[in-house]
């Protein structure tokens, strides 16, 4: 399904390509999705280039918790207090498309259940 590739996430984090970063750390970057699907939509991805969930492994368990844990934080930064969605497309059925895990950020509007 997948396997350790450069991606376009590699360059971001490498600044090869310009994004709109909102927060960033050792382990963490968060940027604005370049087609967002809602008024507020932003990745947040790992440093360490994990290409997909199905791929992290026991080791990589404080990378994952940071995520989340940083979700929180740029979530509340961009005013989602109303709330918001995270979701993790994994794999071709998932609907991933960058083999570099991350983690949407969904909000500013009231989103649909189920997707699609
Ligand atoms: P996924 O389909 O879950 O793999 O999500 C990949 C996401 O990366 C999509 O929402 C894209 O819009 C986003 N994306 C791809 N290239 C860029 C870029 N250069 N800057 C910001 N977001 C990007």
């Amino acid at each position: 399904m997948s396997e350790t590739t450069e991606t376009i996430f590699s360059k971001i984090i490498r600044r090869e390509i310009p994004v709109d970063i909102v927060y960033e750390d050792d382990l963490a970057l968060a940027f604005k999705d370049i087609h967002p699907q809602a008024p507020v939509h932003i990745l947040v991805i790992p440093k360490k280039p994990i290409p997909t969930l199905a791929d992290a492994e026991s080791q990589d368990h404080a990378v994952l918790g940071h995520l989340l844990l940083t979700v929180k934080r740029v979530a509340k930064e961009a005013g989602l207090e109303n709330g918001y969605r995270v979701v993790i497309n994994t794999g071709d059925d998932g609907g991933q498309t960058v083999y570099h895990l991350h983690l949407h950020i969904l909000g500013g509007r009231q989103l649909s259940w189920p997707p699609g």
